[in-house]
């Protein structure tokens, strides 16, 4: 199963090589779509791979370093402004957008990490992309 989360490091540990532990002691894959590592501030957006034990044990790591919170629904199509081109297929960094055997394009709320590249893509301004981070 697969788990994508928002992670913020506490300060105290940014240093610290939390993920490596996170793999080392639960073999689990990590996968880091995003990472803002600046002096006082670590902020991830991770996806975790494994069975369930796997990620619940990896969760326990993580959150004893820092603060998780599930990825909240931040994606929105306007089905009267899409004309369906695809750009924003091929601009999606997770595969969060794909087209169907009529070329209709489809949006995967589970799969978006909010980084907004189909919102500067798009020629008609057909999506919104609530802010998250
Ligand atoms: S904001 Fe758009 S481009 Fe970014 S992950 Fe979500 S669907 Fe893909
Ligand atoms: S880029 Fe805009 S118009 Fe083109 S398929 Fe995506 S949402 Fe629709």
């Amino acid at each position: 199963m697969k788990k994508r989360m928002y992670y913020w490091v506490d300060e105290k540990y940014i240093d610290k090589p939390i993920i490596s532990e996170a793999i080392l002691k639960t073999k689990i894959m990590v996968n880091i779509l995003m990472a803002k590592i600046m002096p006082q501030e670590s902020f991830l957006i991770i996806e975790l791979n494994g069975n369930k034990n796997q990620i619940n044990e990896a969760l326990d790591i993580l959150e004893h370093y820092g603060e998780i919170e599930d990825i909240p629904k931040i994606i929105e199509r306007k089905d009267d402004k899409c004309i369906d081109c695809g750009a924003c297929v091929i601009h999606c960094p997770v595969k969060a957008i794909s087209q169907d055997k009529e070329y209709n394009v489809i949006f995967d709320d589970k799969e978006c990490i909010g980084c907004k590249n189909c919102v500067k893509i798009c020629p008609v301004k057909a999506i919104d992309v609530f802010d998250i981070y």
